[in-house]
């Protein structure tokens, strides 16, 4: 899996303050300065007024100044399974690599087993890994090597399957329907960062499965980036909270 950032808004925490602020002004904020903006906000310097007030939004649960700075991430390699969980957020706007325009009909097939072109969770090979759900705890080297061997076998021969189909003259629409669940897919996806910070309430959660997580880990190293106090503050005081419904 890669993420990668492709667009966001400039300066995003100055377009939150300047909308929190357009709320309790009398004064209009189009045209005005951010420091003019900012004056009466505790703190000496133009940061120190921002944190104060970013932290102020988020601890009062006054999120919709969150709603303004929008951001744009490529995702390589994810699974379809991944892919659907994410897909669910409807207020994330998804491009998803097709399967219908796309035919991987140049992978070869023995490469698959090795992680080209499916994605192999953790349990088919780490003995120790223990995942929701799981009917035993960690096992021994011989049992996960039985995982292995019959993951491997079984979607190296999904993807002869679908190439094979390919040269009988099926179209790839239907021929991918012998592929397994775990098939990589490329994905553009853009949200703002009220959206973001619900994404990673419900997908960075331990209950969340290891690949969104991974994916929503990601994402939130992107956004301590790009929005440092905001996310600095989701990271230390909100990210564990208990009723993480819909920030
Ligand atoms: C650990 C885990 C397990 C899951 N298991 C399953 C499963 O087995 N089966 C399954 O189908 N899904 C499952 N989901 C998906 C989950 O039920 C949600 O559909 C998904 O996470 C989208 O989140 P959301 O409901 O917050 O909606 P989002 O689309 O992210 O919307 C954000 C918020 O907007 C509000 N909202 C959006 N649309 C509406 C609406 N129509 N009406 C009212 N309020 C709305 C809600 O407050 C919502 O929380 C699982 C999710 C997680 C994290």
């Amino acid at each position: 899996m890669e993420v990668t950032l492709l667009e966001a808004t400039e300066d995003p925490e100055d377009l939150v303050c300047k909308a929190a602020r357009n709320d309790y002004s009398a004064e209009f904020v189009g045209g005005q300065s951010l420091e003019a903006t900012m004056e009466d906000v505790d703190g000496d310097t133009l940061e120190e007024k921002k944190e104060t007030l970013i932290g102020h939004l988020l601890k009062h649960g006054h999120y919709g100044p969150f709603e303004h700075p929008q951001i744009t991430f490529a995702v390589e390699g994810v699974s379809r399974s991944c892919m659907a969980q994410i897909t669910r957020h409807r207020h994330v706007s998804f491009d998803v690599q097709s399967m219908r325009y796309v035919s991987f009909d140049d992978v070869d097939p023995a490469d698959v087993r090795e992680g080209e072109m499916v994605v192999v969770p953790p349990s088919a090979t780490d003995p120790d890994w223990v995942g929701r759900n799981q009917k035993t705890d960690a096992v021994d080297e011989e049992t996960v090597g039985e995982r292995a061997e019959i993951f491997r076998d079984t979607i190296e021969n999904a993807v002869q399957s679908y190439q094979d189909l390919l040269d009988l003259g099926m179209p790839p629409e239907d021929a991918r329907f012998v592929l397994p669940i775990g098939t990589e897919v490329n994905m553009v996806m853009s949200m703002n960062a009220r959206m973001l910070m619900h994404v990673a309430d419900m997908r960075a959660a331990a209950d969340a499965q290891w690949e969104i997580r991974e994916l929503t880990e990601d994402l939130l190293d992107i956004a301590a980036e790009w929005c440092p106090l905001t996310f600095d503050y989701y990271e230390s005081e909100m990210k564990n909270r208990k009723n993480r419904l819909a920030p």
